[in-house]
């Protein structure tokens, strides 16, 4: 299936007016616009072609939840359809929690990876990067951005292109933010260590993922 190119914001404003709790849903698909007051969710919670809040919601089945949830979770990771399924077959195989370990599989992305080091602004510009051979892990060129780190792996980036002004902006723009506790950032030279696997507390990915275990166990 195709990835989706339209506009990115309708995608969290759907799933913001979908919300039951009516909390905002970011996705965080624009970079350090998400970050700003121009976030479209944060601008206006409505859902797309709607002008109004408060209008009549159709209700939505069980079935219809899941396959939500898990459009949802798998737009946020930027992944197609038949690899995101993929993975919950993979995590199915895992002893434990499925839906834990399905959700550590997407975080374990590299694409993913370089985006929690705010190495990127997004996990879209994160993906162009990787594929432009901008990353090293354990020292070798890595262009694959699905590559599954494990613990103990070193990312960093290729000596060619530490000067680039990218990494430097998007360091400026990430001073502040803090970096996930599973990965050890060194940032007097641009390198990380994959620590140990994220437990789920570690993981802000504003899914229910059991969900998307029920709806893959239909
Ligand atoms: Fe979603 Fe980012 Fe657009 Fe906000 S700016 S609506 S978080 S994609």
């Amino acid at each position: 299936m195709a990835r989706y190119t339209g506009p990115v914001c309708r995608i969290c404003r759907r799933e913001t007016a979908a919300s039951k709790t009516g909390e905002k849903i970011k996705l965080f698909l624009k970079g350090d616009r998400c970050l700003s007051k121009k976030c479209a969710v944060e601008r206006r919670g409505t859902a797309p072609g709607q002008k109004t809040q408060g209008k009549s919601r159709q209700k939505v089945s069980e079935y219809g939840r899941q396959l939500r949830e898990k459009q949802k979770m798998r737009k946020y990771y930027g992944v197609h359809e038949a690899q995101f399924e993929n993975y919950f077959r993979e995590a199915a195989r895992v002893p434990g929690q499925t839906g834990r370990t399905f959700l550590q599989l997407l975080e374990r992305r590299l694409d993913n990876v370089v985006y929690r080091l705010n190495l990127a602004s997004s996990r879209a510009q994160a993906r162009q990067l990787v594929t432009h051979r901008h990353f090293k892990v354990n020292q070798k060129l890595v262009n694959i951005p699905s590559y599954i780190l494990k613990p103990g792996d070193v990312v960093s980036i290729a000596e060619r292109s530490k000067s680039s002004t990218i990494f430097q902006a998007n360091a400026e723009a990430a001073k502040n933010r803090r970096h996930p506790e599973w990965l050890d950032f060194n940032e007097a030279d641009l390198t990380a260590k994959m620590l140990s696997l994220p437990s789920r507390e570690q993981i802000d990915t504003p899914v229910d993922e059991q969900l998307i275990v029920e709806f893959y166990s239909r």
